[in-house]
């Protein structure tokens, strides 16, 4: 699996003191969250892997393969099957696939065939930050610090906006708040590892915050639950 952490800003070996930490990150649908842990990884030098792109690679491959994504065994083979050192991003970002994924990301049999993958990623030398929806539940439950981003759903939709105008892909801020209401109520609702926040997550609402602020914030939190 391909390690994305920032390579320009390695911070020195010496970042994380020796000691394991892994952070997660969960939140919903442009949150900000997958901004913020890119840079706790670069931060603390340790490898980032954005567990949203293994939802999308299942939905994108079953998508390519003209399957439905309701056919829940041709979704878990899937799953099971795909090779993620071949994760191409630039065919998973776009706002169909985001839709798609939250549709094969609520099927138990598919979310199953993940998890190794995932905790084996975590499982690695000094720690990791991953970021996703139930990484602090179900993935990494005794991650070192868990962060529950969230952002109002005004705010995400605007981010959204600007994120796919900079693509050139075209959308109306209002379709894209539908969208993020509509996935906000899938990934919650579902049964099997709903999106919510650890009970031992630190909540950090980005609204109001830019990006270098949010990431202070979010550093103040996990320098704060090392030391204690
Ligand atoms: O984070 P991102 O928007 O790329 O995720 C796409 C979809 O994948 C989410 O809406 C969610 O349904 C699903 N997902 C998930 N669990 C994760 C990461 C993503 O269910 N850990």
């Amino acid at each position: 699996m391909k390690d994305d952490a920032v390579p320009d800003a390695q911070p020195p070996a010496s970042a994380t003191n020796g000691a394991r930490l892994v952070i997660a990150v969960d939140g919903p649908a442009a949150s900000g969250k997958g901004t913020l842990a890119r840079r706790l990884a670069a931060h603390f030098g340790l490898p980032y892997l954005d567990t949203g792109l293994l939802y999308r690679m299942v939905a994108r491959t079953m998508l390519d393969a003209g399957e439905l994504l309701d056919d829940t065994e041709a979704a878990a083979a899937t799953a099971a099957g795909f090779d993620d050192t071949a994760i191409d991003e630039a065919r998973l970002r776009g706002r169909e696939i985001g839709e798609a994924a939250s549709v094969v990301a609520a099927l138990p049999t598919v979310r199953r065939a993940l998890i190794d993958r995932q905790r084996r990623f975590a499982a690695g030398g000094a720690g990791a930050v991953l970021d996703g929806r139930d990484i602090g539940t179900v993935i990494c439950p005794d991650a070192t610090v868990k962060l529950f981003v969230t952002a109002t759903p005004e705010v995400r939709a605007a981010r959204r906006h600007k994120e796919l105008a900079g693509r050139g892909e075209a959308a109306t801020l209002d379709g894209i708040l539908t969208d993020i209401r509509r996935r906000d109520a899938r990934d919650s609702g579902r049964g099997d590892a709903p999106l919510k926040a650890a009970e031992d997550a630190v909540l950090l609402d980005t609204s109001a915050l830019g990006v270098e602020e949010a990431f202070q914030a979010a550093l103040a939190i996990v320098e704060s639950r090392r030391r204690g």
